[in-house]
């Protein structure tokens, strides 16, 4: 293969427009790979993007460990308050029941969407 922008021989492929560049045409950014000049700010700024957008999934997947915690007690609460207080309650105990259900339904749904989350 030969460089893109001369004869040289190619020791590698820029990392954002894919053209073969020799050593005197390429620059070295973030484990590959550039057209020195001309896809140097773009390989840095998409790697920079890569970066944070990965930041972001781990700091979603933490709020969702949480929130699913959370979520989970509050579901056992309102179903532990249903069964406790059912004599007192009467017909209202059927609702803390089926709240807490939904509640704990939801904390596992979040707890499964972290799961997928950290997978990726
Ligand atoms: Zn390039
Ligand atoms: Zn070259």
């Amino acid at each position: 293969m030969k460089c893109f922008y001369d004869d040289r021989d190619a020791v590698g492929v820029c990392k954002y427009c894919g053209r073969g560049v020799c050593h005197e045409s390429a620059v070295t950014v973030a484990q590959g790979l550039a057209c020195k000049a001309r896809c140097e700010r773009e390989v840095e700024t998409l790697m920079g993007v890569i970066g944070k957008s990965r930041t972001a999934y781990q700091r979603t997947a933490a709020i969702y460990g949480r929130s699913g915690l959370t979520t989970a007690l509050f579901g056992l609460l309102f179903l532990g308050f249903g069964i406790v207080e059912q004599q007192y309650l009467d017909r209202m105990a059927v609702f803390f029941d089926a709240a807490g259900l939904i509640i704990l339904l939801s904390a596992g749904f979040a707890y499964y969407n972290r799961r997928k989350i950290n997978k990726a």
